[in-house]
């Protein structure tokens, strides 16, 4: 009985539509997974049906952009009433906010006689959550780069010519947001960047867990954000952040996390937790048992 609690799809930069990644959840054996697209929920609705379809429990969720003391940092927020509005209203601007980068970032690239345009990003994306990793589709789909390192490497990473800043919220209100839409919050891959240093901080706003297995942290680094969850009486959680294939195979499956994390999870929410949630008492009063 195994999940995968971090997976992305075309509603941002992941490359499966969500039917896809059911099917490839289905293929790997998993009994659950969650749905934690940047910035948005808008794939959890279609999610939910594919997951259906193949009998894998679905848990709604995202994962946003957020910065505590200049550090960027990325929170996974799980089980959200994907209804609420202030998170639909929160992401909407974020949403805009990546817009708006996407066309800083290729007006930049044009002066540098990249030839690019914006309809060859945006035709590229078809989804309300642009990232940088369109960009690099696109300048592959253009022959200006053999592959995305190329891209990241030359244009697209920090301090690169293409490199605009994303827009991000305080930590307190990536808290906030997820736990009003009656969500955990998840510290996501803290063994990347220096998020790490972020913890105390996120201790003291009262964040839910910490991403310990993920598929780019050590088995060093997996054991070690263990200790630290178990120290602060945590939740642990891991997922593969699978984009789509990934060198020639996909990476949903290389993290198979034990359901048993799944039930703590559960066990954490409010009581009324779907009480909270029109749709899903609905579901759960038809009977269909899959929430
Ligand atoms: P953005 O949200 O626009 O800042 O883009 C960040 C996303 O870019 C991450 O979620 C990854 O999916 C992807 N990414 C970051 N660095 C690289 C890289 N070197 N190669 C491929 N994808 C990357
Ligand atoms: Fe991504
Ligand atoms: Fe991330
Ligand atoms: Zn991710």
């Amino acid at each position: 009985m195994f999940t995968d609690l971090h997976l992305h799809t075309t509603f941002s930069d992941g490359t499966y539509s969500p039917e896809e990644l059911a099917s490839e959840a289905r293929r790997f054996g998993l009994v659950a997974v969650a749905l934690t697209d940047h910035d948005t929920v808008e794939g959890c609705t279609r999610m939910r049906t594919a997951c259906e379809s193949h009998k894998i429990e679905f848990i709604p969720a995202t994962e946003l952009t957020a910065e505590v003391n200049g550090i960027e940092l990325h929170m996974l927020g799980y089980f959200l009433d994907v209804d609420s509005p202030k998170l639909l209203e929160e992401m909407k601007r974020f949403q805009e906010g990546r817009t708006e980068r996407i066309k800083e970032i290729v007006s930049r690239l044009r002066q540098l006689n990249v030839p690019l345009e914006e309809e060859d990003v945006f035709g590229l994306a078809k989804c309300k959550s642009p990232g940088r990793p369109h960009v690099a589709r696109a300048l592959i789909q253009r022959k200006v780069c053999a592959n995305l390192d190329e891209a990241f490497e030359r244009f697209l990473k920090k301090n690169r010519p293409g490199w605009v800043p994303k827009q991000k919220m305080s930590a307190e209100d990536a808290l906030e947001i997820i736990h009003d839409a009656g969500g955990l919050a998840v510290l996501a891959h803290p063994g990347l960047a220096r998020s790490e240093e972020a913890i105390p901080a996120l201790i003291e706003g009262g964040i839910d867990g910490i991403e310990c297995f993920h598929s780019r942290h050590s088995p060093a680094c997996c054991e070690y954000y263990v200790s630290v969850a178990e120290e602060h009486n945590l939740l642990i959680t891991g997922g593969s952040d699978c984009h789509g294939m990934n060198k020639g195979k996909p990476l949903i499956g290389s993290i198979k996390l034990p359901y048993e994390y799944v039930r703590l999870l559960k066990e954490r929410l409010a009581p009324d937790h779907y009480a909270r949630q029109p749709a899903v008492s609905a579901a759960l009063n038809n009977g269909s048992g899959i929430i």
